[in-house]
């Protein structure tokens, strides 16, 4: 049940990540708060297909 995810960071649009996540667990689009080296902070962090 574990699926590939892309981690965006929702301000400068990096991939900083890559993922799985439990599609039962998380169905919907997943968000998350990572640091991003480029912002280099905190920033959320969002699924992307
Ligand atoms: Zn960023």
């Amino acid at each position: 049940m574990r699926v590939k995810i892309t981690l965006v960071c929702s301000e400068c649009k990096q991939r900083n990540y890559d993922s799985t996540k439990n599609k039962k667990n998380d169905p919907d689009r997943l968000e998350m708060k990572k640091y991003c080296r480029f912002c280099r902070k905190h920033t959320l962090h969002k699924e992307s297909k």
